[in-house]
């Protein structure tokens, strides 16, 4: 490729001296010749393979899901002046930062006590002690939001008195808030992780009882599309009310390179905190990555709570007479208007998304929403497949499909992975592959064009800054689907007189 020869991988791997490379490995391991290599691969593509490989109960191949301290880091960086920190190896560390800043091109501030063979034989006291006097020393943090990583919690460290052991030996002054989750990642998943450090944060800081007032909190959740953080805010703004967001870390990882890198910006301020519990009500827009903060919330703090996905249209309808709901306000012309706009474009995409096959996948909450939306747009969803999902996802799921008929054309596979959707996709092919950039593996075996939605997406840029609920994230969605499939119809095309300008 003319420009960045030599130090791109685009065309590297194509060169002579690495087909030899490849091959000479391929010897090394004394591998299977190529006609034993494509009989069983044919075979894993058929029927009889699938049955095999849905009753696999013993190993778990690329699963869809991240671990539980990933999602803790992503809801203590929603805090202001909050340093993420993991109880636990450097390697897990460095895996969910790097799988951040691949997502949002932004570095991921947070540090780990480095847990190494003698802490697993002796416990992580001294590590902890260390590691919040040099995260202190360097960082100046006012928040460590600490959570475990696998090993941490398989020796059973008790992080939170070794917490107050550190600062009674003064490694770090008393008023530095320590909240500690125990994220083992052998149970759940990032979402889960996500939902014990918000649940740790909030009994820490705002389970005092506060003076009432009119603001809503709003809880978006695991929600890594930052343009929904920006939404709320505005529309909340149109109805002239407003809002606390618990955990927001959009201007952290969306920060302007302005030549001044810190380490901490916005976030959820820890007074609006201590003063959520005094709120007029409480708005959550994701149910599974939050069901014990839910439970919290609405056990402690005595207030109207409302759970609602707001993707799609009657979702971000019910998101918006929740609103007009809990505040007397009316919706405002402004909002009715743009609900107008997502109609037409509907209508103007419907009859190229109409009766497409697609497989949906991701974590539960946007697979709710994305297919909900898919059926709104007369698209067939065929195959959902959600690593992470528990009975009541199962169950609700089921309820939407029947809601629209399609139980029997749709079938929910909870707890499976990518290995599972491959087989799914070979016997049972869609149209369009809906998910995150891991499933473009399976998405190239099996030949099905990739719409790229949800979390993590490494290999397109700036997909997260643009909302997928409102009306106008609504229009994102649709833009992405209805594009992709235009865009898969050219590809088709391109080798036949079917060329046209208008589609
Ligand atoms: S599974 Fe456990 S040990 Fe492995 S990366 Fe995740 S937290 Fe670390």
């Amino acid at each position: 490729m003319k420009g960045c020869e030599g130090i791109c991988n685009i065309t590297m791997f194509n060169e002579e001296s690495y087909k030899i490379l490849f091959n000479n490995k391929k010897n090394y391991e004394d591998g299977h010749d190529d006609e034993k290599v494509k009989s069983v691969l044919e075979y894993t593509k058929t029927k009889e393979y699938m049955e095999k490989n849905f009753n696999r109960e013993a190993v778990v191949i690329n699963p869809l899901k991240a671990c539980q301290p990933l999602g803790a880091f992503y809801a203590a960086i929603g805090f202001e002046n909050t340093l993420p920190y993991l109880h636990g190896s450097q390697g897990c560390a460095a895996y969910f930062r790097s799988h951040f800043s691949r997502h949002f091109k932004e570095p991921f501030p947070a540090v780990s006590d480095s847990m190494t063979e003698d802490a697993a034989v002796f416990g992580g006291h001294n590590n902890i002690y260390e590691g919040l006097k040099n995260s202190y020393t360097l960082y100046k943090p006012e928040i460590i939001g600490m959570c475990t990583s696998c090993m941490a919690e398989v020796i059973g460290d008790d992080i939170s008195s070794f917490v107050n052991n550190a600062k009674k030996q003064g490694d770090i002054p008393e008023d530095v808030d320590v909240v500690t989750a125990h994220t083992p990642s052998f149970v759940g998943s990032h979402i889960t992780g996500y939902d014990n450090m918000l649940y740790e944060f909030i009994r820490y800081f705002g389970d005092e009882l506060s003076p009432k007032h009119e603001k809503i909190n709003v809880f978006l959740g695991f929600d890594t599309y930052l343009g929904n953080f920006t939404e709320i805010k505005r529309i909340f703004s149109l109805f002239g009310v407003e809002c606390t967001i618990i955990s927001d870390p959009s201007e952290m990882l969306n920060s302007p390179a302005d030549g001044n890198y810190k380490m901490f910006r916005g976030g959820t301020k820890i007074e609006d905190l201590k003063k959520a519990p005094g709120a007029k009500g409480s708005i959550f827009l994701q149910t599974y990555s939050m069901s014990k903060t839910i439970q919290h919330v609405k056990n402690q703090w005595g207030q109207v709570t409302r759970v609602i996905n707001p993707i799609g249209l009657k979702g971000f309808d019910d998101l918006l007479v929740a609103i007009s709901e809990l505040t007397g306000k009316e919706i405002p012309e402004e909002l009715k208007a743009e609900r107008g706009k997502l109609v037409d474009a509907i209508t103007d995409s419907y009859y190229h998304v109409y009766g497409k096959r697609f497989a949906v996948t991701g974590d539960p909450d946007i697979a709710y929403g994305l297919t909900r939306f898919i059926l709104e747009l007369g698209g067939e969803p065929v195959h959902i497949l959600v690593t992470n999902a528990n009975k009541k996802f199962t169950k609700e799921i089921n309820k939407l499909l029947e809601e629209f008929s399609k139980e029997d054309s749709c079938k929910v596979y909870p707890e499976k992975d990518m290995w599972h959707l491959r087989s799914l996709m070979f016997v049972e092919p869609v149209d369009y592959l809906i998910g995150n950039t891991f499933t473009k593996l399976v998405a190239r075996d099996t030949d099905t064009p990739l719409i790229r939605i949800g979390f993590p997406i490494f290999d397109r840029h700036h997909l997260h800054r643009y909302p997928v609920i409102g009306y106008q994230g609504g229009i994102n969605l649709l833009n992405w689907i209805v594009n992709g499939i235009l865009e898969d119809i050219d590809n088709k095309t391109k080798d036949s007189p079917n060329f046209d300008i208008v589609r």
